[in-house]
């Protein structure tokens, strides 16, 4: 123990306890009366789960460009809820659908867009991000649009329709100087990070073999499914409308990629849905570590779900990408528990302030465009695979080796 004295407690440090409320009765016989307060002090700042939004004036300002199904069902809600992003502008097709939305969401008219108005964001300090929510096909193009308005980018996944298309959005971020990420979310779902950790940990031993299926009915008569059965527009079917959560999702959790696929695929024949674009679709991933993989995705079923089988327990995520109420369970022989129980819905939050938070901070995204990029090069890969019927093997950037 130190030999020195202690220090006295200044007047100052005991007029910071009666201002708080706290020292009124230690610092009576010393302060003037005209410290001490005479009235109610109210109640104490209660202890929050969540911190408040930041200042309106630090938030960035999102425009959201198409105003289709999960974009006002999903994105502008999570706007709202979000505390390092707000919504300030609206980009649609549909000049009468945006007022009505705009008016709900406390939009200005001014700040509404049209498809070939988009350049003009350039001139409105009140967007900072654009996040494109169209279909698949218009990725690429609107990307280019927003980045040479100066803004930077969230892209709904799949980034878009070919690899080439991919790269034309990765050289325009640069050439713009502005960052690219793609709409991911399960890596900010609380159930699918919690599998992350447990594999990362290796509470579930080794893990020799993972297996994702996603599944979901197709129903041509919602607008929404309406151009997903169309090629040139979706740039494929349940592969790499909801397949591609079980890709990016295995990638991920196992923290590698693969570097050998085979792969088939499945239309009925008499099924007027699937002319164009694939229902089922089946694949086998090899990565370099041995590891194997399967996944499945489908336009029938409905189920979404990921299993790492690891030597010690096997971690189940049932629903993983759901919207809400996913789950993850850990089970052998033995037991079979539930590892915990959250709300799902911060997914949408945590994804929106992350970009906004790495835009300000000039952080790292977690899920840029070079990730969007390798997930469309391996699924080019997994339909060669599956019209050919051969493996094919993959260099480290998910190029086909045999070109
Ligand atoms: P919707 O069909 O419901 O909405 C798409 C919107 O895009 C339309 O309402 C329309 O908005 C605009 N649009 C522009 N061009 C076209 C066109 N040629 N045909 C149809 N719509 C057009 O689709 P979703 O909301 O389901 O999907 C949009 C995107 O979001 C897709 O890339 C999809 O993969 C992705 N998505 C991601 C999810 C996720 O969980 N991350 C979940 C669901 C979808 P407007 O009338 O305002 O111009």
């Amino acid at each position: 123990m130190s030999d020195e004295p202690r220090p006295v407690p200044s007047r100052r440090l005991f007029m910071t306890g009666s201002v708080l409320g706290l020292g009124s009765l230690v610092v009576a016989g010393r302060a003037d009366a005209k410290d001490i307060p005479t009235g109610p002090t109210g109640r104490p700042q209660p202890q929050l789960e969540q911190e408040p939004p930041l200042p309106a004036d630090k938030q960035l300002g999102w425009a959201v460009v198409g105003l289709g199904h999960y974009a006002q069902q999903y994105v502008l809600p999570a706007l709202g809820r979000a505390r390092r992003s707000k919504l300030t502008a609206l980009v649609s097709g549909n000049a009468d659908k945006a007022r009505t939305v705009a008016a709900r969401h406390g939009i200005k008219t001014a700040n509404l867009y049209g498809y070939d108005t988009l350049g003009r964001l350039a001139q409105n300090r009140e967007v900072d991000v654009v996040y494109i929510v169209t279909p698949n096909s218009s990725h690429a193009e609107l990307t280019v649009k927003a980045f040479e308005a100066g803004k930077h980018v969230l892209c709904e996944k799949p980034m878009a329709n070919s690899s080439a298309e991919c790269q034309r959005m990765i050289d325009a971020a640069k050439a713009a100087g502005r960052k690219l990420m793609i709409a991911y979310r399960a890596h900010w779902e609380p159930h699918n990070v919690r599998a992350k950790e447990m594999r990362d940990a290796g509470e579930l031993g080794k893990v020799w073999f993972a297996s994702s299926d996603h599944h979901r009915p197709l129903d041509p008569s919602r607008p929404r499914d309406q151009w997903r059965v169309k090629k040139a527009i979706a740039g494929g079917g349940s592969l790499v409308d909801i397949g591609i959560y079980s890709l990016n999702g295995l990638q991920w959790l196992l923290g590698e990629s693969p570097n050998a696929v085979s792969a088939s695929m499945f239309s009925p024949p008499d099924d007027a849905r699937f002319t164009e674009v694939e229902n089922v679709f089946t694949a086998e991933l090899v990565f370099p570590s041995g590891v194997r993989a399967t996944i499945s995705s489908g336009y029938t079923a409905d189920k979404k779900r990921i299993d790492l089988w690891g030597d010690k327990l096997v971690a189940t995520l049932d629903p993983a990408t759901a919207y809400d109420g996913n789950r993850l369970t850990v089970s052998n022989a033995q037991k079979a528990e539930e590892v915990l129980t959250e709300s799902s819905a911060e997914q949408f939050t945590g994804e929106l302030d992350h970009f906004s938070q790495v835009i300000a901070e000039k952080g790292e995204v977690r899920t840029p465009g070079e990730m969007g990029l390798r997930d469309i090069r391996l699924i080019e890969a997994l339909y060669r695979a599956a019209s050919t019927r051969t493996w094919v093997e993959l260099n480290a950037d998910m190029t086909m080796k045999n070109g």
